[in-house]
């Protein structure tokens, strides 16, 4: 499967904008690049029950799981908006991206 260029990072704020979450905005955990798939806290949240362990009970946790890349947008944390984003590489060279909206770095 191809790796597929995924516009979110680990820690980046997004919104998500399909499925039953639709709305809902949260911190990513994790990035899945050859999947195309983010994981982001308190998103698709699944049970699954655990098996018991030496340090834990067994039961039912819940976790959130993987969901498309494409369903979820940046948002700014300058603006607070989700919208479209811009790559400088004016600084030092670096790709940076920039807040279409204020203009602002977003890393
Ligand atoms: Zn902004």
């Amino acid at each position: 499967m191809a790796v597929r260029k995924i516009h979110v990072k680990r820690g980046d704020m997004v919104r998500v904008i399909a499925g039953e979450d639709r709305g809902r905005t949260g911190k990513v955990l994790r990035v899945l690049p050859a999947k195309g798939r983010v994981i982001v806290e308190g998103v698709n949240i699944v049970k699954k029950h655990r098996r018991a362990t030496r340090n834990v009970e067994a039961g039912i946790v819940e976790q959130p799981a993987p969901i498309d890349s494409s369903n979820v947008m940046l948002i700014c944390p300058s603006c607070n908006q989700a919208g479209r984003f811009g790559v400088d590489r004016s600084g030092d060279g670096k790709a940076v991206r920039v807040c279409k909206k204020c203009g602002k770095p977003i890393d």
